[in-house]
């Protein structure tokens, strides 16, 4: 166990007192290879899964850097973190206004699906880093929206993502608009040829680094899946933390807005719950850590931003209130129970929305969860849009497979 502090980073004060306020408390393996390597100048080509903490160790120098160099000169960016999926950029953003909260960093959100009326207005009012898929980049670089002469950090986030999804060339022809010198930090969860391909082009002299992959999940754990009408959650989660079973549970929401009704909505029903999340100051969350590791609070409800910070012992029950985008965030989450060889139950409770979340959750795990349908809130709806999603995904993967073999050898 390693015992460095995030100060030992040589990360600025400001910046360390947004990691308290996210009740981070020791670097990640990921972040106490990479960071020094950053703020040493070099290129960085770092293999990391997403759940390692990766989020934080790219964003955390850069941002460091913009602070204590002084403010922006001008409103051009000089970070552009470039990401396969909205989803992904949606959270990074999420991460960076977490961790340059006391530094005011400026950013925003450039990705397709969404009018760009908004991404241009934010541009113009000036940013320090730029969040983007390349599609909409490019369409924005095109029309002279965007201004990558100032860009000094360039990073490629998820790049054996951006290769599968055939943004090769895209990544290339933006990376040759951000000028030289610059550093070039690129991440990716495998490192195929393609990648160091990619990497040998965009970056100069890069060190590298590597971390194992999260924890993957424990046999102790039973994995249940319920299917319930989204209105009828909240009565589904009063029913499974009525149970005497359920002594601890941890309860996750997608939202700080969700974990805080959530939290009320138990308060309610006379259940003692407490929220944590982004939103709440650290003192706040302690108070409701305390109240939970205290006993004087039964439930926990939280976020994932907040969740890896904490350490609880004998969580009976994790309940995904709402399964995550992300499904290794479905690992952390869950191996928050049966910690120390005990046994434990997590619970997720899906909803028709949740129903893509769970498929990719179980495509991770490599294993269906355990429906348990003996309860008054059971939806059969929700189970048969399982079903249909299923035959879907297996009918999309044979015509994918007939395409992709004959392109593959082509090329
Ligand atoms: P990532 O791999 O960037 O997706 O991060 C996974 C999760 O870990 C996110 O929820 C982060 O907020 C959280 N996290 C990142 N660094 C730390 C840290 N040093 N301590 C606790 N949690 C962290």
């Amino acid at each position: 166990m390693s015992t460095m502090k995030f100060s030992d980073l040589g990360l600025s004060e400001p910046v360390l007192r947004a990691l308290a306020d996210c009740g981070y408390t020791t670097p990640t393996p990921i972040q106490e290879a990479a960071i020094p390597i950053v703020n040493e100048g070099h290129d960085l080509i770092a293999c990391a899964q997403t759940g390692t903490g990766k989020t934080a160790a790219f964003m955390l120098p850069v941002i460091d850097d913009i602070a204590t160099r002084g403010s922006n000169p001008g409103d051009d960016p000089l970070a552009l973190v470039l990401t396969p999926t909205r989803e992904l950029a949606l959270q990074i953003e999420e991460n960076v206004r977490a961790y340059g909260k006391h530094v005011g960093t400026r950013s925003c959100v450039i990705l397709g699906g969404v009018s760009s009326g908004p991404q241009i207005n934010a541009l113009r009012r000036g940013v320090d880093v730029v969040i983007a898929t390349p599609g909409r980049l490019i369409d924005l670089l095109e029309q002279g929206e965007v201004n990558l002469g100032d860009v000094d950090f360039l990073i490629l986030d998820e790049a054996d993502r951006m290769l599968d999804l055939g943004f090769v060339h895209d990544v290339r022809w933006i990376s040759d608009q951000v000028p030289r010198p610059r550093q070039t930090l690129l991440f990716s969860a495998t490192m195929s040829p393609a990648v160091r391909s990619l990497a040998s082009t965009v970056q100069t002299d890069a060190q590298s680094v590597s971390v194992a992959p999260p924890a993957t999940v424990a046999d102790n754990i039973d994995q249940q899946v319920m299917f319930v009408k989204k209105e009828h959650k909240p009565d589904l989660l009063v029913d499974l933390l009525q149970v005497d079973a359920t002594e601890r549970a941890l309860v996750f929401t997608g939202t700080k807005m969700a974990a805080t009704l959530v939290a009320r909505h138990l308060e309610q029903a006379g259940i003692k719950a407490e929220a944590i999340h982004s939103n709440k100051s650290q003192s706040q969350r302690q108070r409701a850590l305390d109240k939970f590791t205290e006993g004087k609070a039964r439930v926990l409800v939280a976020t994932d931003i907040v969740a890896r910070g904490i350490d609880v012992d004998d969580i009976t029950h994790v309940i995904n209130y709402e399964l995550p985008h992300d499904a290794e965030n479905y690992v952390h989450r869950i191996g928050r129970t049966a910690r120390a060889g005990k046994a434990g139950v997590a619970v997720s409770l899906c909803c028709v929305e949740d129903v893509s979340n769970l498929r990719g959750v179980e495509s991770l795990v490599k294993q269906p969860l355990r429906v348990v349908d003996d309860h008054r809130w059971h939806s059969e709806t929700v189970a048969a849009c399982l079903v249909a999603s299923g035959r879907a995904a297996r009918q999309r993967a044979r015509a994918g497979r007939g395409r992709g073999s004959g392109s593959k050898w082509a090329r």
